[in-house]
This record gives structure tokens, sequence and C-alpha cells, in this order.
């Protein structure tokens, strides 16, 4: 195990101001923490975050990162907290120390590739910090360097097949092509045991075989290069097993067919020096076509750059050859690391939220990028910002537009799904459907047969297919609702004339509606196209003259008893949704809706809709007439202020200032006391029925809080009905 001073060392060798008191710190408090714990091979457990830390140390990365590494496993595995690392080493290591804890309690349960695509998108979104996402391989690598120990196969491979499947892929895409070639390794010793040792045998055969072949094209291109004056260091390495072993399965073919399983690096000063390289290499030794790419002048957008090219080399052997600067060496050797490091040298004033910002630093990169490819790259990472990925009760994973909420979720699953829904758990919990969705969200949602999907979710749906079916919905919907009406205000029309008419009759005068069917006529008479008098004079024309003759009796009548003549309705504007223009509304004077209380329209035929809180105990009597509602909604949020007036019985003390308290106390909530009447009086106490003006329904939970906790109020109650 690496000694305390030896991993001080090692961070001082690379940055000599690190605060070495907070490392040391760090490592006796993680120690500490995991005590006695052993890992499966039979170490202490601390032996692994300090690993961790130890593979940082070689990506040279800041203290902050160090000391999460070592810090990484303790919230999850022993009783230390958030708080209290946070007390001792500063926001910034909680912070990551919590990117890390988040990451490793999502799990993907499914093998679809696509799901795999979501799942990195996913770590790639949860890792806000660049450094969270580091800290994470880092700590996959030990595991995969110990995978040996874990006793049982299947979670041998589970964890292996994840590693190929989202780390591998994640190391890549940031630039850490050493890390992504290890991991890439171990899982495949671990899943293809037989198909890696059968490579590796070959590979060794083809190395007895050339002798010192990659010696010798070492020496020869050392050679034609310094004959050009350009001073080179040159590197072989064989491929992995495991790239091997994709290509062959990607292109078909045995690994005889394979001929360029050797790949050679030339390193040289500048810029200028690698397109000379490179022109020595191409008039000394044939190209083969199509395998050029100049990634100096379009660098990859992980910021990688270097020119690739392939030849039949030296001894006929075809090989691939990779030409760059040290710099941009290191930026392949270590990716966003290594441009991480840089930017930190170079802007240590700048704001920490900022510096650190990793999709800040990817997306500078992606800035240079020109290229259909690399720009296509580019989109995609600016999605990670616009999505969000939440999870099923099974583990499938979904990617949402940002804002989304369980609403696109259930739409997102099934359209079926969508419209039946009544609810949603988040994480477990029973969540408002309009909450908006958190990455790594586990959604379940709630649904009812038969439910119909709600008007009013549209105001708050993000995503396209959710928002199609409810405007979908609301179409047909509405249109009931307009036949519905029609057909009320054309009955009216007929009562009011005291006529009565048949189906026949209307369909008889369609075409003077211009309409083709009786239904089109209902709708237009419940859009308000035409009226129900219309209808009706339409088919008895001479109710006309009989009408003006009773208005002038009426009228006679008026004033010989002095009546005022009432309006019939009054249309006013109310602050509510949902409802169909035009349409007359009042609000229910049986229940008194306020502000914040949950609603619903209810048709009344030749009224409009009268507005009732779901509750309303006069609703009942239309339990089988669901084309008589309408789903409404209060207008904006729930905290606007339109002063709405709620009826309260208060059983009071019967005692001296009694009175006067109360209404002091209503005061004190800063509510207005609309009415008030004595309902009932004993000896000790009254029962008072008090109006008070409200805002919403939350004021009025604190106006009867303030009542309740005094001690004159016995019992308080809000009266509906
Ligand atoms: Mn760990």
């Amino acid at each position: 195990m690496m000694r305390q001073y030896e991993l001080v060392e090692r961070v001082r060798a690379y940055d000599p101001d690190a605060d070495e008191a907070k490392l040391n710190r760090a490592y006796v408090y993680a120690m500490m923490k995991h005590g006695s714990q052993k890992r499966a091979s039979g170490d202490p457990y601390f032996s692994h975050p300090l690993e961790v830390a130890g593979i940082l140390t070689r990506l040279r990365l800041d203290v902050d990162s160090i000391v999460t590494a070592l810090l990484h496993d303790t919230i999850e595995d022993t009783d230390a907290t958030l708080e209290e690392i946070e007390k001792l080493f500063g926001k910034s290591v909680a912070r990551l120390v919590n990117g890390v804890t988040k990451l490793s309690q999502i799990e993907l349960k499914s093998s679809e590739s696509k799901q795999a695509e979501n799942f990195r998108k996913l770590v790639l979104a949860m890792s806000e910090d660049i450094r969270v996402l580091l800290v994470k391989l880092a700590d996959r690598l030990h595991n995969m360097q110990t995978l040996h120990y874990i006793p049982k196969i299947e979670k041998r491979q589970r964890i292996a097949q994840e590693t190929l499947d989202i780390y591998a892929p994640l190391a890549e895409r940031i630039g850490m092509h050493d890390v992504k070639d290890e991991l890439e390794d171990l899982a495949f010793a671990q899943l293809y045991p037989d198909v890696r040792d059968s490579i590796l045998t070959r590979l060794a055969f083809l190395r007895d075989n050339g002798g010192t072949l990659k010696e010798e094209i070492i020496a020869k291109l050392k050679a034609d290069l310094q004959a050009a004056h350009i001073d080179a260091t040159v590197y072989g390495r064989e491929k992995k097993p495991f790239s091997i072993w994709r290509k062959m399965r990607s292109k078909n073919i045995t690994l005889e067919q394979l001929s360029d399983i050797m790949a050679f690096r030339v390193t040289v000063e500048s810029t200028a020096q690698c397109y000379a390289a490179l022109g020595t290499i191409h008039s000394t030794y044939q190209i083969v076509p199509g395998r050029f790419k100049d990634y100096i002048s379009l660098p990859k957008p992980n910021g990688y750059q270097s020119l690739h090219t392939t030849i039949i080399g030296p001894k006929n052997h075809r090989i691939e050859v990779q030409i760059r600067t040290q710099d941009m060496h290191e930026v392949a050797e270590l990716g966003v690391a290594a441009h991480w490091v840089y930017k930190q040298q170079n802007d240590k004033e700048a704001n920490e939220t900022k510096q650190y910002k990793w999709l800040r630093d990817l997306l500078e990169i992606l800035e240079q990028a020109s290229d259909p490819e690399e720009f296509l790259e580019h989109t995609k990472l600016a999605m990670f910002d616009d999505q969000v990925f939440c999870f099923s009760p099974k583990g499938d994973l979904i990617a949402l537009p940002r804002g989304s909420t369980p609403v696109d979720f259930a739409y997102a699953v099934h359209s079926a799904v969508g419209d039946a829904c009544t609810g949603a758990r988040v994480n477990g919990r029973i969540v408002p459907l309009k909450t908006a969705l958190q990455n790594g969200d586990q959604v379940e949602i709630i649904t009812q047969k038969g439910h119909q999907p709600s008007p009013s979710w549209e105001k708050f749906v993000v995503s396209a297919r959710a928002k199609a079916h409810i405007r979908r919905f609301v179409r047909t919907q509405q249109r009931d609702q307009y036949i519905e009406l029609g057909k009320g205000l054309i009955d009216k029309a007929f009562k009011d004339f005291e006529k009565d008419y048949t189906e026949t009759q209307l369909e008889s005068v369609l075409s003077k509606f211009n309409v083709k069917h009786r239904e089109d006529l209902y709708v237009a008479i419940g859009e308000g196209h035409f009226s129900g008098r219309e209808v009706a004079v339409s088919i008895y024309p001479d109710i006309i003259k009989q009408e003006r003759e009773q208005r002038e009796e009426n009228a006679l009548d008026a004033l010989l008893q002095k009546k005022p003549v009432a309006p019939k309705t009054s249309a006013y504007h109310l602050p509510i949704t949902g409802l169909i223009p035009g349409m007359a509304v009042h609000y229910a004077k049986c229940c008194h809706p306020i502000r914040g209380d949950k609603i619903v329209g209810l048709i009344v035929m030749g009224k409009g809709v009268t507005v009732h809180t779901e509750d309303c105990h006069n609703l009942k009597a239309f339990k089988d007439k669901p084309e008589r509602f309408i789903d409404v909604a209060w207008e904006g949020t729930a905290q606007q202020d339109a002063a709405t007036i709620a009826r309260l019985k208060i059983s009071l003390e019967n005692a001296t200032g009694a009175l006067g308290t109360m209404c002091a106390l209503v005061g004190q909530a800063r509510a207005n006391i609309h009415n008030m009447k004595i309902a009932h009086r004993t000896t000790d106490h009254f029962d008072i029925l008090l109006d008070v003006e409200v805002d919403n329904t939350e004021h009025l939970t604190s106006v009867m809080a303030i009542l309740r906790a005094h001690r004159s109020v016995h019992a308080i109650e809000r009266i509906k009905n």
C-alpha cells in the first residue's frame, strides 16, 4: 500500500504548491472511516481509494481531485456525511465527492446497445465537472484491475460488460486512450479469455517469426527521417488484442488477414516537422490509399491531434504511422485531463465554476472543429445539456428534453400510458405531474383504466410527443363539449318560444347554416357562429312577430310593476384557463372555489359553465354525465394575487374580547374580513360564519393555522357547501 508521504511526494512532483495538509487530512480521514473494512482480495478497503488516487496522480490532477479519490467511497460505505466532508475539505471537494457518489448509484439494468448510448450520455450529463468523471474512470480502472478477486462469475461478467459498453467508450470520448485500452483489455480477458489467448499466441508467433522486426522498422524509419534532417523519436507497438478482435469482427476477417497489427509513432519538435516527416515517409514508401487522416488541421472533438497514415513500410509490412509533436502526444495520452491541467495553469484567477465546467472546455475545442463528422459530434455533445435521462421501474433508460415532466415520461413510454396517467412516483415519492424530472430519476407512472388526459397538461409538458397527443385529445373533447352546448342552446331557444322541435326539422334547415350534418350544426352553435334562436326562427318564421308582441307586453308589465329587468346572464372574465372562448362562466355559489383549489367546470344548459371545487357535493348528481365536465385550471401561478372569498366556520369561546381577538388574528394573517355572521350562540361558545378575503389556498391555510393556534378557538373548518 502506498504510504502517506509517497502520495504527497507524487503530487508535489508535478504541483509544488499542492496543499499538503489537505492531502494528509484526506488520507487519514479515509483510512479511519474505512477502518477494518476489507476488499474481496482480503486487502484493507482503504487500499482501493488510495490506488484510485494513485491513478489520478499519473494524470497529474489537482489536489481536490486526489482528495476526492481518497474520499470517493466514504459516503456510500462508511458513516461519513457530506456535511462533515464539506466542513473538513471545503465546498469544492464536497461537490466532487457527491458527484462521484451519485454516479456510482446509477445502474444500467438493460443490455440493449441503444440503452448503453443513453447511459453514457447520462453519465456525461451527471458529471457536471470533468473531474467527477475522471475519478469515476480511475475508480472503475482499479476495480477492473482487481476484478479477479470477486468470487461470483456473473458479477464479474456484468462489471466487465458494463466497462466495455459504458466506461471504455467514455474514456475514449474524453481522449484517455491509455485508460481506454487498459479497461478494454481487462474486460476482454474476463469476457472472452479464449479469444484473447489465441490472439496473444498469434501475436507472440508473429513476433518470434519476425525476430527483431519491430526494432528493424524503427531503425529504418529513424534513418529515413535523419537523412531528411528531421530529429524524431520513433516508438512501435503492437495493437491491443481487443482492438484486433474488434477489427476482425467488424471486417469479418481472420487474424492472418489482418496485416497492420503494428503501429508506429513518430514524435517530432514542431507542427511543421510533422508535415516534413510525413512528406519523407510518403516519398519513401508506398501509401495505402484511403487511410491518411490529418487530425492536426482538423483535431478530433476531444482535442486529439496527429497525422495518421498507413504505408507498405520497410520489409514490406503494412504498418500504421502516427506523427505528432510532444504536446500533441500528451493530449493524446491524457485526453481532456491534459487539456484541463493546461487550462488550470493558465487561468488560476478565473472563477472556479467557469474554470471547471468540462462541457465548456470540450465545447471550446469543438468550436474549432469544422468537418461534418466533427460537427455531428459537436451537436451530440451540446445535446446533453438539453436532455434529461430517467429510468423506468424496470431500469429502461428514457431520454427526454430538459424540463420534461412525468407526463412527458408517460407519453414517451407509450401514448396509452400517457392518456391513462393519473399520477407519478419519482424515486418512490408521489410528486405533482408538473414536476421537472432530473437526471437519473426513477419514474413510475400511476395509471387508471379509462382515464383521460387533462387539457391543462398542455401548459407544462415539454416533449413534442406529449403535446401532440394532448392537443389531439383536446380537439375531439372540445367538439363533444360544443355539441353538448349547441344542443342545450337550441333546446333553450325553443323552450323560450314555447315550441317543440324534432331532429327531422333540424335536418331540414341544415343548408341554411351551411352544414351537412346535425352534429356540425350543434358545433356551429356551440362555438357561437349562430344562435339557438336563429335555428328556432328558421323553423318557425312567425315566432319573431309573436316574440315582439310578447316583449312589448313584458315591458308594459315591468313599467306597471316598476320591476327592473335584470340581464339574464353575465359573461365576465375569470382567471381560469381551459374554458371554451365566449362561454359564460360563474363561480358556483355552493362551494366558493378560491384560487389554489382544485376546480372543475360544469356545463349548465343555457347558462354556460359554473366552476366548482373538485370535491363539491353538488357534482355528485352529474357523476354519470362526464360530457358535462370541462377540465379547468387557475390561470398563472397560485401565488398570483387575486383575492377570493372563502367561508370559515369557527367555534369560539364565549368570553369578553374573544371576538375582537379573532378579528385581530385575521388581520395579523393579512386577510380581510368580508362578512361575519353568528350562527349559534350558547353560554360557553359562539359558532361564527366568517367570510375572509384571501389570495389563495396557501394564504387561507395560514389564516386557519393562526386562528387554530389561539386558545379561544375551539374548532375551525372551511365550509364548501
Ligand atoms: Mn470505489
